[in-house]
Protein backbone atom coordinates (compact mmCIF):
# COMPACT_ATOMS: atom_id res chain seq x y z
CA UNK A 1 0.00 0.00 0.00
CA UNK A 2 1.23 3.58 -0.96
CA UNK A 3 2.28 5.45 2.05
CA UNK A 4 0.82 9.15 2.27
CA UNK A 5 2.92 11.86 1.45
CA UNK A 6 5.27 13.58 4.22
CA UNK A 7 4.69 16.92 5.25
CA UNK A 8 7.47 19.39 6.03
CA UNK A 9 7.81 21.49 9.21
CA UNK A 10 10.68 23.33 11.21
CA UNK A 11 8.46 22.57 14.35
CA UNK A 12 5.59 20.09 15.05
CA UNK A 13 3.92 21.27 18.41
CA UNK A 14 1.44 18.30 19.88
CA UNK A 15 -1.39 19.80 21.69
CA UNK A 16 -3.65 23.30 21.35
CA UNK A 17 -3.61 23.96 25.18
CA UNK A 18 -1.59 26.81 26.81
CA UNK A 19 1.64 25.58 26.58
CA UNK A 20 1.91 24.45 22.77
CA UNK A 21 0.18 28.27 21.96
CA UNK A 22 2.89 30.02 24.23
CA UNK A 23 6.07 27.95 22.64
CA UNK A 24 4.35 28.57 18.97
CA UNK A 25 4.32 32.40 19.54
CA UNK A 26 8.01 32.49 20.99
CA UNK A 27 8.56 30.17 18.11
CA UNK A 28 6.78 32.51 15.11
CA UNK A 29 8.52 35.68 16.98
CA UNK A 30 12.24 34.07 17.19
CA UNK A 31 12.45 32.51 13.95
CA UNK A 32 9.67 34.50 11.35
CA UNK A 33 10.52 32.25 8.30
CA UNK A 34 10.32 28.87 10.35
CA UNK A 35 7.37 26.03 9.51
CA UNK A 36 5.32 25.77 12.53
CA UNK A 37 2.20 23.14 13.34
CA UNK A 38 0.26 22.68 16.33
CA UNK A 39 -1.85 19.60 16.09
CA UNK A 40 -4.91 19.11 18.91
CA UNK A 41 -6.87 16.22 18.95
CA UNK A 42 -10.10 18.07 19.84
CA UNK A 43 -12.49 19.95 17.45
CA UNK A 44 -11.61 23.00 19.83
CA UNK A 45 -7.81 24.64 21.22
CA UNK A 46 -7.58 25.27 24.99
CA UNK A 47 -10.63 22.31 26.04
CA UNK A 48 -8.78 19.94 28.03
CA UNK A 49 -6.78 21.71 31.79
CA UNK A 50 -6.08 24.85 30.10
CA UNK A 51 -10.77 25.77 29.58
CA UNK A 52 -11.88 28.25 31.90
CA UNK A 53 -13.76 25.37 33.96
CA UNK A 54 -10.96 23.01 33.98
CA UNK A 55 -8.89 24.80 36.41
CA UNK A 56 -8.59 27.88 38.66
CA UNK A 57 -8.02 30.75 36.78
CA UNK A 58 -5.96 32.02 39.25
CA UNK A 59 -3.00 33.98 37.84
CA UNK A 60 -0.53 32.24 40.38
CA UNK A 61 1.90 35.39 41.48
CA UNK A 62 2.76 33.87 44.66
CA UNK A 63 0.85 36.88 46.95
CA UNK A 64 -1.43 34.44 48.92
CA UNK A 65 -0.67 30.83 48.55
CA UNK A 66 0.81 28.86 51.67
CA UNK A 67 2.08 26.24 49.57
CA UNK A 68 5.11 28.31 47.76
CA UNK A 69 6.04 29.69 51.43
CA UNK A 70 6.68 26.80 54.02
CA UNK A 71 7.76 27.30 57.51
CA UNK A 72 11.43 26.21 58.24
CA UNK A 73 12.25 24.27 61.57
CA UNK A 74 13.02 27.54 63.09
CA UNK A 75 9.10 28.72 62.48
CA UNK A 76 10.85 31.30 59.86
CA UNK A 77 9.07 31.38 56.56
CA UNK A 78 10.81 30.40 53.64
CA UNK A 79 9.44 33.11 50.60
CA UNK A 80 12.10 32.43 47.84
CA UNK A 81 8.92 29.93 45.54
CA UNK A 82 6.83 32.67 46.05
CA UNK A 83 9.17 35.50 44.22
CA UNK A 84 10.49 32.92 41.96
CA UNK A 85 6.76 32.48 40.95
CA UNK A 86 5.93 36.33 41.06
CA UNK A 87 8.99 36.68 38.37
CA UNK A 88 7.32 34.09 36.39
CA UNK A 89 3.44 35.28 36.45
CA UNK A 90 5.88 38.88 35.42
CA UNK A 91 7.23 37.33 32.62
CA UNK A 92 3.72 35.85 31.54
CA UNK A 93 1.83 39.43 32.07
CA UNK A 94 4.95 40.80 29.84
CA UNK A 95 4.59 38.54 27.32
CA UNK A 96 0.94 39.08 26.98
CA UNK A 97 1.30 42.74 26.96
CA UNK A 98 3.33 43.14 23.90
CA UNK A 99 0.89 40.88 22.17
CA UNK A 100 -2.08 42.70 23.22
CA UNK A 101 -0.12 46.30 22.58
CA UNK A 102 0.23 45.50 19.12
CA UNK A 103 -3.47 44.19 18.93
CA UNK A 104 -2.65 40.36 18.13
CA UNK A 105 -4.51 38.92 21.02
CA UNK A 106 -7.86 41.47 21.26
CA UNK A 107 -9.41 42.68 24.15
CA UNK A 108 -7.18 41.65 27.37
CA UNK A 109 -10.31 42.40 29.48
CA UNK A 110 -11.84 39.01 27.54
CA UNK A 111 -9.23 37.12 29.24
CA UNK A 112 -8.05 38.55 32.33
CA UNK A 113 -9.45 40.70 35.38
CA UNK A 114 -8.51 42.71 38.64
CA UNK A 115 -9.18 40.26 41.22
CA UNK A 116 -7.26 40.93 44.70
CA UNK A 117 -5.81 37.81 45.97
CA UNK A 118 -5.89 37.07 49.60
CA UNK A 119 -3.76 34.90 51.98
CA UNK A 120 -6.33 33.15 55.14
CA UNK A 121 -4.31 32.05 58.23
CA UNK A 122 -6.71 29.82 60.43
CA UNK A 123 -5.91 29.18 64.08
CA UNK A 124 -2.88 29.98 65.91
CA UNK A 125 -0.24 27.93 63.67
CA UNK A 126 -2.23 29.48 60.88
CA UNK A 127 -2.14 33.07 61.75
CA UNK A 128 1.62 32.61 62.82
CA UNK A 129 2.34 31.53 59.22
CA UNK A 130 0.23 34.47 57.55
CA UNK A 131 2.29 36.32 59.54
CA UNK A 132 5.65 35.41 59.02
CA UNK A 133 5.27 35.16 55.42
CA UNK A 134 3.49 38.72 55.02
CA UNK A 135 6.52 40.18 56.96
CA UNK A 136 9.27 37.99 54.87
CA UNK A 137 7.74 39.53 51.74
CA UNK A 138 7.18 43.22 52.56
CA UNK A 139 9.37 45.50 50.63
CA UNK A 140 9.57 42.81 47.75
CA UNK A 141 8.85 45.46 44.50
CA UNK A 142 6.04 42.78 43.18
CA UNK A 143 4.72 42.26 46.71
CA UNK A 144 4.11 45.95 46.81
CA UNK A 145 0.26 47.00 48.32
CA UNK A 146 -0.21 43.53 50.43
CA UNK A 147 -1.82 44.39 53.69
CA UNK A 148 -2.47 42.23 56.89
CA UNK A 149 -5.05 42.27 59.66
CA UNK A 150 -6.36 40.71 61.88
CA UNK A 151 -9.29 42.89 63.09
CA UNK A 152 -12.36 41.14 62.91
CA UNK A 153 -13.88 45.33 61.29
CA UNK A 154 -11.18 45.32 58.22
CA UNK A 155 -11.75 41.69 57.69
CA UNK A 156 -15.57 41.93 57.10
CA UNK A 157 -15.10 44.73 54.94
CA UNK A 158 -12.45 42.76 52.64
CA UNK A 159 -14.80 39.98 52.77
CA UNK A 160 -18.13 39.92 53.71
CA UNK A 161 -19.29 36.74 52.83
CA UNK A 162 -16.84 35.14 54.91
CA UNK A 163 -16.25 37.68 57.58
CA UNK A 164 -19.33 39.21 57.94
CA UNK A 165 -21.00 37.82 61.24
CA UNK A 166 -18.33 34.52 61.28
CA UNK A 167 -18.78 33.47 65.04
CA UNK A 168 -15.60 34.66 66.85
CA UNK A 169 -13.15 32.61 69.07
CA UNK A 170 -10.61 30.99 66.57
CA UNK A 171 -8.22 32.89 65.74
CA UNK A 172 -7.69 34.22 62.28
CA UNK A 173 -5.66 36.79 59.77
CA UNK A 174 -6.31 38.09 55.93
CA UNK A 175 -3.28 39.48 54.10
CA UNK A 176 -4.55 41.10 50.75
CA UNK A 177 -2.96 41.70 47.96
CA UNK A 178 -4.58 44.16 45.05
CA UNK A 179 -2.68 42.64 42.27
CA UNK A 180 -3.80 39.62 42.34
CA UNK A 181 -5.94 38.08 38.96
CA UNK A 182 -8.39 35.64 37.33
CA UNK A 183 -7.57 34.09 33.57
CA UNK A 184 -9.40 32.43 31.65
CA UNK A 185 -6.37 30.26 29.94
CA UNK A 186 -9.31 28.56 27.72
CA UNK A 187 -9.28 32.22 25.57
CA UNK A 188 -6.48 33.05 25.97
CA UNK A 189 -4.84 29.92 24.51
CA UNK A 190 -7.42 30.60 21.34
CA UNK A 191 -6.25 33.95 20.90
CA UNK A 192 -2.52 33.06 21.17
CA UNK A 193 -3.48 30.51 18.69
CA UNK A 194 -4.99 32.43 16.13
CA UNK A 195 -2.41 35.43 16.38
CA UNK A 196 0.16 32.71 15.64
CA UNK A 197 -1.92 31.30 12.33
CA UNK A 198 -1.75 35.07 11.40
CA UNK A 199 2.12 34.77 11.79
CA UNK A 200 1.65 31.70 9.39
CA UNK A 201 1.63 29.16 11.56
CA UNK A 202 -0.83 26.22 10.95
CA UNK A 203 -3.08 24.61 13.79
CA UNK A 204 -4.59 21.51 12.50
CA UNK A 205 -7.35 20.75 15.22
CA UNK A 206 -8.89 17.00 15.20
CA UNK A 207 -5.76 15.94 14.14
CA UNK A 208 -4.36 13.34 17.09
CA UNK A 209 -0.83 12.52 17.07
CA UNK A 210 -0.43 8.64 17.13
CA UNK A 211 3.08 8.13 17.28
CA UNK A 212 6.75 9.77 17.16
CA UNK A 213 9.59 7.96 15.56
CA UNK A 214 13.31 9.35 14.93
CA UNK A 215 14.71 8.70 11.32
CA UNK A 216 17.85 10.62 9.45
CA UNK A 217 18.19 13.02 12.44
CA UNK A 218 14.23 14.39 11.82
CA UNK A 219 10.87 13.19 14.02
CA UNK A 220 7.90 11.96 12.17
CA UNK A 221 4.84 12.39 13.61
CA UNK A 222 2.09 10.13 12.71
CA UNK A 223 -1.61 11.73 12.40
CA UNK A 224 -4.77 10.88 12.62
CA UNK A 225 -7.49 12.85 11.18
CA UNK A 226 -10.07 12.31 12.99
CA UNK A 227 -12.67 14.34 10.43
CA UNK A 228 -11.68 12.04 7.14
CA UNK A 229 -10.06 9.24 9.10
CA UNK A 230 -7.04 9.55 6.67
CA UNK A 231 -3.67 8.67 7.92
CA UNK A 232 -1.20 11.79 7.69
CA UNK A 233 2.91 12.00 8.39
CA UNK A 234 4.85 15.02 9.42
CA UNK A 235 8.28 15.73 9.92
CA UNK A 236 10.40 17.92 11.45
CA UNK A 237 14.10 18.82 13.19
CA UNK A 238 12.14 19.87 16.23
CA UNK A 239 9.24 18.11 17.95
CA UNK A 240 7.09 19.37 21.33
CA UNK A 241 5.27 17.13 23.03
CA UNK A 242 2.17 19.53 25.08
CA UNK A 243 0.07 17.24 25.27
CA UNK A 244 -1.15 17.58 29.24
CA UNK A 245 -2.34 14.04 30.46
CA UNK A 246 -1.64 12.45 26.71
CA UNK A 247 2.48 13.69 26.89
CA UNK A 248 2.95 10.48 28.84
CA UNK A 249 1.47 8.05 27.00
CA UNK A 250 3.20 9.41 24.12
CA UNK A 251 6.59 9.63 25.12
CA UNK A 252 5.82 5.60 26.00
CA UNK A 253 4.33 4.48 22.52
CA UNK A 254 7.62 6.38 20.97
CA UNK A 255 10.17 4.27 22.95
CA UNK A 256 11.92 7.83 24.47
CA UNK A 257 14.22 6.44 27.04
CA UNK A 258 13.93 9.19 29.51
CA UNK A 259 10.34 8.47 30.96
CA UNK A 260 11.29 4.70 30.81
CA UNK A 261 11.17 4.28 34.65
CA UNK A 262 8.19 6.69 34.90
CA UNK A 263 5.09 6.33 35.93
CA UNK A 264 1.73 8.61 36.01
CA UNK A 265 -1.61 8.06 38.60
CA UNK A 266 -4.65 10.44 37.73
CA UNK A 267 -6.22 12.82 40.14
CA UNK A 268 -9.75 14.92 38.98
CA UNK A 269 -10.79 18.06 40.99
CA UNK A 270 -13.96 19.00 41.91
CA UNK A 271 -15.09 22.12 42.61
CA UNK A 272 -18.60 24.11 44.60
CA UNK A 273 -20.00 26.44 42.16
CA UNK A 274 -22.79 28.90 42.49
CA UNK A 275 -24.04 31.87 40.54
CA UNK A 276 -26.11 33.54 43.27
CA UNK A 277 -25.96 37.12 42.66
CA UNK A 278 -25.77 38.51 46.41
CA UNK A 279 -22.84 36.11 46.90
CA UNK A 280 -21.00 36.37 43.68
CA UNK A 281 -21.17 40.52 44.80
CA UNK A 282 -20.05 40.32 48.49
CA UNK A 283 -16.58 38.27 47.46
CA UNK A 284 -14.55 40.17 45.01
CA UNK A 285 -11.63 37.69 45.57
CA UNK A 286 -9.58 34.86 45.48
CA UNK A 287 -8.83 33.18 48.92
CA UNK A 288 -6.62 31.09 49.77
CA UNK A 289 -6.25 28.56 53.05
CA UNK A 290 -3.55 26.11 54.27
CA UNK A 291 -3.68 22.91 54.59
CA UNK A 292 -4.65 21.46 57.73
CA UNK A 293 -2.28 19.95 60.03
CA UNK A 294 -0.69 16.79 58.19
CA UNK A 295 -2.64 17.25 55.49
CA UNK A 296 -0.86 17.28 51.73
CA UNK A 297 -0.85 20.40 50.41
CA UNK A 298 -2.96 19.66 47.54
CA UNK A 299 -5.70 19.78 49.63
CA UNK A 300 -4.95 23.96 49.94
CA UNK A 301 -8.64 25.16 49.74
CA UNK A 302 -9.73 28.31 48.27
CA UNK A 303 -12.43 30.32 47.31
CA UNK A 304 -12.51 31.99 43.88
CA UNK A 305 -14.58 34.78 42.35
CA UNK A 306 -14.04 33.87 38.62
CA UNK A 307 -15.99 35.57 35.23
CA UNK A 308 -16.12 32.63 32.35
CA UNK A 309 -17.88 34.25 29.42
CA UNK A 310 -19.18 37.17 30.88
CA UNK A 311 -20.95 35.61 34.05
CA UNK A 312 -19.65 35.30 37.16
CA UNK A 313 -19.50 32.75 39.47
CA UNK A 314 -17.68 31.51 42.78
CA UNK A 315 -15.76 28.43 42.96
CA UNK A 316 -14.68 26.65 45.86
CA UNK A 317 -12.41 23.96 46.62
CA UNK A 318 -10.61 21.85 44.84
CA UNK A 319 -11.99 18.26 46.21
CA UNK A 320 -9.67 15.25 44.63
CA UNK A 321 -11.67 12.69 42.85
CA UNK A 322 -10.28 9.54 40.64
CA UNK A 323 -10.95 8.57 37.17
CA UNK A 324 -8.59 6.27 35.40
CA UNK A 325 -8.61 8.61 32.11
CA UNK A 326 -5.17 10.66 31.84
CA UNK A 327 -7.50 13.68 29.82
CA UNK A 328 -10.95 14.60 30.90
CA UNK A 329 -11.71 13.08 26.96
CA UNK A 330 -9.77 10.24 27.58
CA UNK A 331 -9.85 6.76 27.94
CA UNK A 332 -11.14 4.42 30.71
CA UNK A 333 -8.02 2.49 30.21
CA UNK A 334 -5.08 5.11 30.32
CA UNK A 335 -3.86 4.15 33.73
CA UNK A 336 -4.15 0.56 32.87
CA UNK A 337 -2.36 1.05 29.65
CA UNK A 338 0.61 3.52 31.59
CA UNK A 339 2.06 0.45 32.91
CA UNK A 340 5.08 -1.20 31.80
CA UNK A 341 7.55 -3.23 33.21
CA UNK A 342 10.04 -0.66 33.19
CA UNK A 343 7.64 1.59 35.70
CA UNK A 344 6.63 -1.24 37.87
CA UNK A 345 8.89 -0.74 40.40
CA UNK A 346 8.18 3.29 40.82
CA UNK A 347 4.89 2.81 40.65
CA UNK A 348 5.22 0.32 44.01
CA UNK A 349 7.12 2.64 45.80
CA UNK A 350 4.99 5.77 45.10
CA UNK A 351 2.45 3.48 46.64
CA UNK A 352 4.97 2.68 49.60
CA UNK A 353 5.61 6.57 50.42
CA UNK A 354 3.01 8.21 49.62
CA UNK A 355 0.79 6.84 52.26
CA UNK A 356 -0.61 9.97 53.55
CA UNK A 357 -0.90 11.45 50.16
CA UNK A 358 -2.85 8.22 49.67
CA UNK A 359 -5.00 8.40 52.81
CA UNK A 360 -6.44 11.78 51.90
CA UNK A 361 -7.23 10.95 48.32
CA UNK A 362 -9.07 7.69 49.71
CA UNK A 363 -10.67 9.74 52.42
CA UNK A 364 -11.77 13.00 49.64
CA UNK A 365 -12.87 10.33 47.16
CA UNK A 366 -15.21 8.83 49.94
CA UNK A 367 -16.10 12.43 50.89
CA UNK A 368 -19.90 12.93 51.51
CA UNK A 369 -21.41 16.24 50.29
CA UNK A 370 -22.23 17.06 53.97
CA UNK A 371 -18.20 17.04 54.40
CA UNK A 372 -18.04 19.29 51.54
CA UNK A 373 -20.60 21.31 52.76
CA UNK A 374 -18.36 21.60 56.40
CA UNK A 375 -15.03 22.52 54.45
CA UNK A 376 -17.08 25.48 52.38
CA UNK A 377 -18.58 26.58 55.95
CA UNK A 378 -14.88 27.45 57.13
CA UNK A 379 -14.87 29.80 54.45
CA UNK A 380 -18.58 30.58 54.14
CA UNK A 381 -19.72 30.06 57.81
CA UNK A 382 -23.95 30.85 56.36
CA UNK A 383 -22.89 28.56 53.51
CA UNK A 384 -26.47 26.75 51.71
CA UNK A 385 -26.10 23.50 50.21
CA UNK A 386 -28.74 24.85 47.46
CA UNK A 387 -26.97 27.54 45.99
CA UNK A 388 -23.80 25.25 45.71
CA UNK A 389 -23.57 22.23 42.63
CA UNK A 390 -20.38 20.06 42.63
CA UNK A 391 -18.41 20.51 38.96
CA UNK A 392 -15.54 18.67 37.57
CA UNK A 393 -12.76 20.48 36.81
CA UNK A 394 -9.59 18.92 34.67
CA UNK A 395 -7.51 15.53 35.02
CA UNK A 396 -3.76 16.27 36.98
CA UNK A 397 -1.75 13.25 35.92
CA UNK A 398 0.47 13.30 38.60
CA UNK A 399 4.22 11.85 37.43
CA UNK A 400 6.16 9.46 39.52
CA UNK A 401 9.50 9.02 39.27
CA UNK A 402 12.11 7.66 41.97
CA UNK A 403 14.05 10.79 43.95
CA UNK A 404 17.04 10.65 46.52
CA UNK A 405 20.62 9.52 46.68
CA UNK A 406 20.92 5.81 45.32
CA UNK A 407 20.85 2.92 47.75
CA UNK A 408 17.94 5.20 49.21
CA UNK A 409 15.58 6.02 46.34
CA UNK A 410 11.98 6.75 47.31
CA UNK A 411 9.33 6.72 45.26
CA UNK A 412 7.95 10.59 44.58
CA UNK A 413 5.00 12.44 42.56
CA UNK A 414 6.44 15.38 40.65
CA UNK A 415 3.12 16.08 39.56
CA UNK A 416 3.20 19.49 41.79
CA UNK A 417 6.22 20.79 39.65
CA UNK A 418 6.87 21.44 35.76
CA UNK A 419 9.45 18.94 34.81
CA UNK A 420 11.03 19.35 30.97
CA UNK A 421 11.61 16.31 29.37
CA UNK A 422 14.17 16.35 26.48
CA UNK A 423 15.09 13.44 23.95
CA UNK A 424 17.70 13.21 21.07
CA UNK A 425 19.81 15.97 22.06
CA UNK A 426 17.05 18.38 22.98
CA UNK A 427 15.47 17.53 19.20
CA UNK A 428 12.31 15.88 21.41
CA UNK A 429 11.38 18.39 24.40
CA UNK A 430 7.58 17.49 26.31
CA UNK A 431 6.27 19.26 29.48
CA UNK A 432 5.33 17.05 32.07
CA UNK A 433 3.26 17.90 35.81
CA UNK A 434 0.54 20.63 36.05
CA UNK A 435 1.62 22.90 38.66
CA UNK A 436 1.77 26.10 39.16
CA UNK A 437 1.15 25.33 35.49
CA UNK A 438 -0.51 27.59 32.76
CA UNK A 439 0.07 31.08 34.57
CA UNK A 440 3.96 30.24 34.44
CA UNK A 441 3.39 29.53 30.58
CA UNK A 442 5.74 32.37 29.34
CA UNK A 443 9.06 31.36 31.66
CA UNK A 444 8.13 27.72 31.25
CA UNK A 445 8.39 27.78 27.74
CA UNK A 446 11.51 30.07 28.08
CA UNK A 447 12.91 27.00 29.41
CA UNK A 448 11.64 24.58 26.86
CA UNK A 449 13.31 26.87 24.17
CA UNK A 450 16.74 26.78 26.44
CA UNK A 451 16.66 23.14 26.89
CA UNK A 452 16.02 22.22 23.37
CA UNK A 453 17.91 25.07 21.70
CA UNK A 454 21.16 26.05 23.65
CA UNK A 455 23.15 26.98 20.99
CA UNK A 456 20.66 29.43 20.04
CA UNK A 457 19.83 31.16 23.13
CA UNK A 458 22.52 33.80 23.18
CA UNK A 459 21.60 35.20 19.94
CA UNK A 460 18.17 35.14 20.62
CA UNK A 461 18.36 36.69 24.17
CA UNK A 462 17.67 40.18 23.48
CA UNK A 463 14.41 39.48 21.72
CA UNK A 464 13.13 37.11 24.74
CA UNK A 465 14.53 39.45 27.59
CA UNK A 466 11.86 41.83 25.76
CA UNK A 467 8.74 39.31 24.91
CA UNK A 468 9.13 37.53 28.36
CA UNK A 469 12.11 37.94 30.63
CA UNK A 470 13.62 34.82 32.58
CA UNK A 471 15.15 34.35 35.61
CA UNK A 472 17.13 32.15 34.31
CA UNK A 473 18.12 34.63 31.62
CA UNK A 474 21.96 35.72 31.84
CA UNK A 475 21.31 38.63 32.51
CA UNK A 476 18.21 38.45 34.59
CA UNK A 477 16.21 41.81 35.51
CA UNK A 478 16.56 43.14 38.91
CA UNK A 479 13.55 43.16 40.96
CA UNK A 480 12.87 46.81 40.65
CA UNK A 481 13.54 46.82 37.24
CA UNK A 482 11.22 43.29 36.89
CA UNK A 483 8.63 45.41 38.94
CA UNK A 484 8.51 48.31 36.84
CA UNK A 485 8.56 46.29 33.69
CA UNK A 486 5.30 44.29 35.29
CA UNK A 487 3.23 47.81 35.88
CA UNK A 488 3.82 48.71 32.71
CA UNK A 489 2.16 45.51 31.50
CA UNK A 490 -0.43 45.54 34.10
CA UNK A 491 -1.42 48.86 32.74
CA UNK A 492 -1.80 47.38 28.67
CA UNK A 493 -3.66 44.28 30.22
CA UNK A 494 -6.15 47.40 32.27
CA UNK A 495 -5.49 45.57 35.47
CA UNK A 496 -4.97 49.17 37.32
CA UNK A 497 -8.42 50.20 36.68
CA UNK A 498 -10.24 47.94 39.21
CA UNK A 499 -7.92 46.77 41.12
CA UNK A 500 -9.75 47.20 43.98
CA UNK A 501 -7.26 48.81 46.46
CA UNK A 502 -9.10 49.27 49.62
CA UNK A 503 -7.24 52.39 51.14
CA UNK A 504 -7.04 50.87 54.43
CA UNK A 505 -4.13 50.87 56.57
CA UNK A 506 -1.74 47.72 56.47
CA UNK A 507 -1.38 46.51 60.07
C1 LIG B 1 -8.14 21.25 38.92
C2 LIG B 1 -7.07 22.11 38.32
C3 LIG B 1 -6.92 23.43 38.73
C4 LIG B 1 -5.91 24.23 38.18
N1 LIG B 1 -5.83 25.54 38.55
C5 LIG B 1 -4.89 26.35 37.98
C6 LIG B 1 -4.86 27.73 38.29
O1 LIG B 1 -5.67 28.24 39.07
N2 LIG B 1 -3.90 28.50 37.71
C7 LIG B 1 -2.97 27.97 36.84
O2 LIG B 1 -2.12 28.71 36.38
N3 LIG B 1 -3.00 26.65 36.50
C8 LIG B 1 -3.94 25.83 37.04
N4 LIG B 1 -4.00 24.51 36.69
C9 LIG B 1 -2.98 23.97 35.79
C10 LIG B 1 -3.26 24.35 34.33
O3 LIG B 1 -4.61 24.12 34.01
C11 LIG B 1 -2.35 23.53 33.43
O4 LIG B 1 -1.01 23.60 33.89
C12 LIG B 1 -2.35 24.00 31.98
O5 LIG B 1 -3.65 24.23 31.51
C13 LIG B 1 -1.65 22.95 31.15
O6 LIG B 1 -1.66 23.37 29.81
P1 LIG B 1 -1.18 22.37 28.69
O7 LIG B 1 -1.14 23.13 27.42
O8 LIG B 1 0.09 21.71 29.13
O9 LIG B 1 -2.26 21.19 28.70
P2 LIG B 1 -3.76 21.14 28.15
O10 LIG B 1 -4.47 22.43 28.26
O11 LIG B 1 -4.40 19.95 28.76
O12 LIG B 1 -3.54 20.91 26.61
C14 LIG B 1 -3.06 19.69 26.08
C15 LIG B 1 -3.78 19.45 24.77
O13 LIG B 1 -3.20 18.34 24.11
C16 LIG B 1 -4.23 17.65 23.45
N5 LIG B 1 -3.74 16.29 23.17
C17 LIG B 1 -3.53 15.30 24.08
N6 LIG B 1 -3.03 14.20 23.43
C18 LIG B 1 -2.95 14.54 22.11
C19 LIG B 1 -2.51 13.85 20.95
N7 LIG B 1 -2.05 12.58 21.00
N8 LIG B 1 -2.58 14.47 19.74
C20 LIG B 1 -3.03 15.76 19.67
N9 LIG B 1 -3.47 16.46 20.73
C21 LIG B 1 -3.40 15.86 21.94
C22 LIG B 1 -5.39 17.71 24.42
O14 LIG B 1 -6.63 17.49 23.77
C23 LIG B 1 -5.25 19.12 24.97
O15 LIG B 1 -6.02 20.07 24.25
C24 LIG B 1 -5.01 23.69 37.20
C25 LIG B 1 -5.17 22.38 36.77
C26 LIG B 1 -6.19 21.58 37.30
C27 LIG B 1 -6.37 20.20 36.77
Amino acid sequence: MERTPVEEFDAVLVGGGIMSATLGILLAELEPDWRIAVLERLPGSGQESSNAWNNAGTGHAGLCEFNYTPRRPDGSVDVSRAVEIGAQFSASLIFWSRLAARGAIGSPQDFIRAVPHLGFGRGADGVAHLRGRFEALRGHPLFAGTEFSDDPTVLAGWLPLMFGGRPTGEPVAVTRSPRGTDVDFGVLTRRLLSALEAQGGVVRLRHEVTSLSRTGGFWEVGVRDLGTRVPRRLRAPYVFVGAGGGTLPLLQRAGVPEVRRYGAFPISGQFLRTSRPDLVAAHRAKVYGHADPGAPTISVPHLDHRTVDGQEYLMFGPFAAFSPRFLRTGRRTDLVRSVRPGNVPVLAASARDNRSLIAYLVREIAATSRARLAALRRFVPAAEPGDWELVSAGQRVQVLKMSGDPGRQRGAMVGFGTEVVTSAGGSLAALLGASPGASTAASTMVGVLAASFPDRMAGWAPQLDGLAPSTDSPAPLDPAELAARTDEARRVLGLDRADGASGKESA
